[in-house]
């Protein structure tokens, strides 16, 4: 015991003293946000398909990045105490899952139209309150056509087919400009990313932090679209002057899967040369020494006894010449960035 808390000081003291001599600046890596898993797997688990919530620690509403499953994966983790720290809201007759979904969930960034990245938001909406859905226009056009369409589902959304429930304001996010999430105190930048269709990834901030958020996203060197570049581009100019504080990456097949089955998705190999395409445009590589590299969306494998997740996990430790602190995304876990 008396060597784990030594070996964990040790590592927090290493971290702060990297940053402290990179910066000079920030002293101080309190956490500032905190992310809820609400699903970690890249389809295939009904129960526990991409989906997280986001809040600064300030604010008592979290924005939902993805949606493949809500109630389930608050349900979970209620169970696991990952809402210990927030002050909530209680109307005491509701449920304490819905409690949160309708009191503690402000709106939902989409990535993109899939149904592992929306399930979860499209089987809850008729228990769910009014808010609202942001997206690229690509991403709202395609949930509007797909499933708000009153074939698939009802139409919850304000616009598409007659008549319209108006349940969800459908925003359409202008690519690389900062939105104001209403209800939070953050904002949001989105860049496209490569997949089969349009996919997005979500750059989040405060005042003086941010974070990112990828949707499904296949390597720049297989897509050839440099689209991850423009993000990593966007984050090294603006961690000159914000504390980068954690980045949530998919690597959804172990480095066995063969590129041309990727079908727009990474692998531990092809997320850790992404990683260093981005420490190569950074000033100190302790700035991301010290940001949390969460990987989800890792598809369960068919074959009985072999764990993807921790295949993957252990590829990306072989990787890790970097010394980055990954953290494998859990269904139900809390994590402080
Ligand atoms: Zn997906
Ligand atoms: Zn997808």
């Amino acid at each position: 015991m008396y060597n784990i808390i030594k070996s964990f000081v040790l590592l927090f003291i290493t971290c702060c003293s990297f940053h402290l001599f990179a910066t000079e600046l920030d002293t101080e890596r309190a956490p500032v946000f905190e992310l809820v898993v609400l699903g970690d797997s890249g389809g295939g688990r009904d129960g526990n398909l991409s989906a997280f919530l986001l809040r600064d620690l300030t604010d008592d509403k979290y924005v939902a990045l993805d949606a493949g499953t809500l109630l389930n994966g608050i349900e979970e983790s209620l169970q696991q105490n990952a809402f210990s720290a927030l002050k909530i809201d209680t109307e005491k007759k509701l449920t304490p899952s819905i409690n949160i979904l309708r009191n503690h969930i402000a709106g939902y960034l989409i990535s993109h139209g899939h149904l592992d990245h929306i399930a979860g938001l499209l089987v809850v909406s008729p228990d769910d309150n009014a808010k609202p859905i942001y997206a690229l226009p690509s991403v709202n056009k395609a949930i509007i056509s797909s499933y708000f369409n009153w074939q698939a589902w009802p139409n919850f959304s304000n616009r598409g087919n007659p008549p319209s429930l108006n349940k969800y304001q459908m925003v359409d996010l202008p690519l690389t400009t900062n939105v104001e999430i209403a209800g939070t105190s953050l904002k949001v930048s989105a860049f496209s990313l490569s997949h089969p269709v349009e996919s997005t990834a979500f750059v989040i901030e405060n005042d003086k932090d941010i974070m990112v958020y990828f949707g499904d996203t296949g390597p720049d060197e297989l897509e050839k679209e440099n689209k991850i570049e423009k993000v990593w581009q966007y984050l090294a100019e603006q961690v000159k002057s914000k504390n980068l504080r954690g980045i949530v990456i998919e690597a959804s097949f172990p480095d066995n899967h063969p590129d041309k089955y990727l079908y727009g998705h990474l692998t531990p190999k092809w997320l850790t040369k992404e990683l260093m395409s981005l420490s190569s445009l950074l000033d100190e590589l302790a700035i991301l020494k010290c940001t949390k590299v969460i990987v989800s969306h890792v598809k369960s494998s068919t074959l009985k006894g072999v764990d993807a997740s921790a295949v993957v996990q252990s590829q990306l430790q072989q990787h890790n010449k970097l010394g980055l602190h990954f953290v494998m995304a859990k269904q139900g876990h809390k994590v402080l960035l």
